[in-house]
């Protein structure tokens, strides 16, 4: 039996919609959408810029404000490459590592970096980032929601305050598009990625506000209006925009399924097994996500033990080095409690079954392991 997926925010197997839009574009139309002497670059370029309008209508940007990428990763890079040296970056502690690299990176290249700290859910709040803002603040980048315990920050009030002091406000959005309602009017820059999405791995958006400027790091054929050059993933962008548009039509009610079935599961939790906490906010939470802690468990052995589902430790760093998680460190999880949580990314094919079955073995295994420790 295939084990039961529950690490949805790491990332989402691809729609077979999606996979069905994308497929003539790898032999069919497959020119490439720069050659524009011949109909089959115009094709593939014609196709190109529909599922670009597609997909800045739906996120309720300009056309020319959205610029594709190979992911999240490089978008964040992009995106903290307009800094320069003698420039303040003010952000968190929370952020994906795509962030926080190349944050240090910075440091070294001699620029000044503020990190915030999150409350106990993990919140960074729009007076914490005043505080932190200089003369000198170029850039802020805060996340829409965080992969590990879900929690939800207040961008469009700390995009706002950014606009008011004319810094730039970027935000990773990638755990929160088709996830979540949130709109992008207070925000400059945003990175997205199409595998969160049920969409496909490997292509991924930068949106930049009109009028600000960007600094590529890829350059070479000028594609992408020059921020991002190279060929573009014809097939990819097809597919990330069908994606995109996919979940804002099911989104809203898959939001709500989701949000019953994790907090079901937590209750369950709760009552049935002892000696558990869970991390992480009680409400503005993502949907799909639950982050528990269990007393005197070792995550790893725990995972391993829990045959029948495929789990994500909370206290894996995203390298593989085992440690405890920083983002729960961060929010005043014990260094033990957090060597004990594991991740919960629940989505579209979970069941309530399922995590009926999950709480049976959680609570099978954690006893025994508990025993076994004991003895
Ligand atoms: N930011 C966040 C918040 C993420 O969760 C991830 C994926 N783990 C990334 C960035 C990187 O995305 P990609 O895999 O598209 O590079």
């Amino acid at each position: 039996m295939n084990p039961i997926y529950l690490d949805h925010h790491a990332t989402t197997p691809c729609d077979p919609r999606v996979v069905e839009k994308m497929l003539p574009y790898f032999s069919e139309v497959y020119g490439n959408p720069a050659s524009l002497t011949h109909v089959h670059g115009r094709k593939a370029a014609n196709d190109l810029e529909e599922a670009r309008f597609s997909m800045a209508r739906v996120l309720g940007v300009e056309l020319k404000e959205l610029y594709f990428t190979s992911g999240a990763t490089e978008s964040n890079n992009i995106a903290l490459n307009l800094l320069r040296t003698g420039d303040h970056l003010v952000t968190s502690v929370i952020e994906h590592k795509s962030i926080l690299v190349p944050a240090e990176q910075f440091e070294k290249r001699g620029g000044d970096v503020t990190y915030l700290r999150p409350d106990a859910e993990g919140r960074i709040t729009a007076s914490a980032v005043e505080e932190a803002l200089r003369p000198d603040t170029r850039l802020v980048s805060i996340e829409t929601a965080n992969g590990e315990i879900g929690t939800i920050q207040p961008v469009s009030e700390i995009g706002a305050l950014c606009r008011e002091r004319g810094v730039l406000f970027h935000t990773d959005a990638t755990q929160a598009v088709g996830k979540i309602d949130f709109g992008l009017t207070n925000t400059d820059l945003a990175s997205m990625s199409a595998h969160k999405l049920y969409g496909p791995k490997g292509i991924g958006a930068i949106y930049v506000r009109r009028g600000v400027r960007v600094e590529p790091l890829i350059r070479g054929g000028g594609q992408e209006r020059s921020v991002r050059s190279g060929t573009v993933n014809v097939p990819g962008v097809i597919g990330f925009s069908a994606a995109v548009q996919l979940r804002a039509s099911e989104m809203r009610e898959e939001a709500e399924r989701l949000t019953a079935l994790r907090d079901d599961l937590w209750y369950r939790l709760m009552e049935e097994i002892p000696s558990v906490s869970v991390n992480g906010p009680r409400a503005l939470r993502l949907p799909g996500n639950l982050n528990v802690s269990f007393e005197r468990i070792d995550a790893e052995s725990l995972i391993v033990a829990m045959r029948r589902f495929s789990l994500s430790s909370g206290s894996a760093c995203s390298s593989g080095e085992r440690g405890p998680s920083r983002v729960l460190l961060a929010v005043g999880v014990s260094e033990e409690m957090a060597m004990g949580s594991i991740r919960i990314g629940l989505g579209k094919s979970n069941t309530a079954e399922e995590t009926a079955l999950l709480v049976d073995d959680l609570k099978r295994v954690v006893a025994k392991l508990r025993e076994s420790s004991a003895a």
